[in-house]
């Protein structure tokens, strides 16, 4: 693409927050744009979000899952993974320790285990409401019964990704999961009024930017109030092993992408990202990321909670991850996001 063509896109991108699906595309396949699309992301994320990094304490709470997912190492045909189910009492302990590391917000997530039913989930999520968190669920596909049971028990927040808003290629990676079922949790998670969070894989085979622009403005469309994205990272255990880890220039393009196009939404910078390529947290953070996850599971379960290899960090402690975050936020001259961090509505009119 040109530089004027380029300067021209972003600025728009900048000014409107909207682009059309060709302009998006385009976007994302220049491999020059990073740098500036990044500059420009940096500027709507300090207008609209501010300095701050929120911090989510990560729980993950069970490796069992009934679903099958090509990429993931906890489809439940993978027989090398080691399964694991926390109990009531470990979580909510795992919680306490969140609340006193300062975590403000905890994000329990897990396989799809049924195990774990809604009404056992609410008791879990009524403990941790009690402690005076924030609570945020990804635990995958349920019925509107059960989102609701979650709902009213004091669950906040809901993150799930839609993967990709490519039909054919959902439903041949999620073999078993249906296209239509995922977009009615969504828009389920909406009415039920749970802030919610989506997002989708980065390099999937046969996806194309133009697929990535159309998961943006699908982001848009719904108004998410959390986009998480992240690389394919290839796990050996899985039919996508062999495949290539998803392209982390065009991760961070994404990343800036969604930022322009979504200003208030808030955006991890994910352990995926880190996991392949040392320092990318911080990179996303200055391309328009305003979130981290620092994990708070602990022992055994932590490196049980393998979606895929060489999960950064899994070695540390907990308490290791709240000096570490806070130190690599204060270094980038942000600050530690007080309180729950919730979406932001601007009083500045844009869609
Ligand atoms: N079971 C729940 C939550 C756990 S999976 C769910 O599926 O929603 C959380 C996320 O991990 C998934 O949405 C997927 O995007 C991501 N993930 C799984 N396997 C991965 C891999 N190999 N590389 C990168 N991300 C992966
Ligand atoms: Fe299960 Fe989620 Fe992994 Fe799919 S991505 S196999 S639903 S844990």
């Amino acid at each position: 693409m040109s530089e004027a063509k380029r300067q021209q896109l972003i600025g728009k991108a900048e000014q409107t927050h909207r682009l059309t699906e060709a302009e998006l595309a385009a976007l994302l396949a220049d491999d020059g744009a990073d740098d500036a699309m990044a500059e420009a992301a940096d500027r709507v994320r300090r207008a609209y979000v501010g300095d701050e990094v929120h911090l989510r304490g990560l729980i993950e709470f069970s490796s069992y899952c009934r679903q099958n997912c090509l990429y993931c190492g906890l489809r439940r045909d993978n027989g090398n993974v080691q399964r694991y189910r926390l109990t009531q009492e470990e979580i909510v302990a795992l919680a306490e320790k969140a609340k006193a590391a300062g975590y403000p917000t905890v994000v329990m997530q897990s396989g799809e285990d049924a195990w774990f039913t809604a009404e056992r989930l609410a008791e879990i999520v009524r403990d941790v409401k009690r402690l005076g968190l924030t609570v945020t669920l990804s635990v995958g596909e349920r019925t509107t019964d059960e989102y609701r049971i979650l709902r009213e028990a004091g669950a906040d927040r809901f993150l799930l990704r839609i993967e990709t808003t490519d039909r054919k290629i959902y439903e041949r990676l999620d073999p078993g999961m249906s296209y239509e079922n995922r977009l009615r949790c969504l828009s389920d998670l909406k009415r039920l009024s749970y802030e919610v969070g989506t997002g989708c894989l980065i390099g999937l085979p046969g996806q194309t930017t133009e697929m990535l622009a159309r998961d943006i403005l699908f982001f848009q469309s719904i108004d998410a109030d959390m986009v998480g994205i992240g690389p394919l990272v290839p796990n050996g255990d899985t039919p996508l092993g062999n495949e290539p880890p998803g392209d982390m220039r065009l991760v961070r393009r994404m990343v800036s992408a969604i930022r322009l196009l979504l200003p208030e939404a808030n955006i991890p910078a994910t352990t995926a990202m880190e996991t392949l390529q040392p320092g990318a947290r911080e990179l996303m953070l200055r391309s328009g990321a305003n979130v981290m996850m620092p994990n708070v599971t602990e022992g055994e379960a932590r490196q049980k909670y393998a979606l895929y290899p060489g999960k950064a960090c899994v070695a540390d402690t907990p308490d290791h991850c709240r000096a570490c975050m806070e130190g690599r936020i204060r270094a980038m001259g942000r600050t530690v996001g007080q309180g729950a961090g919730g979406r932001r509505r601007s009083k500045i009119s844009i869609l």
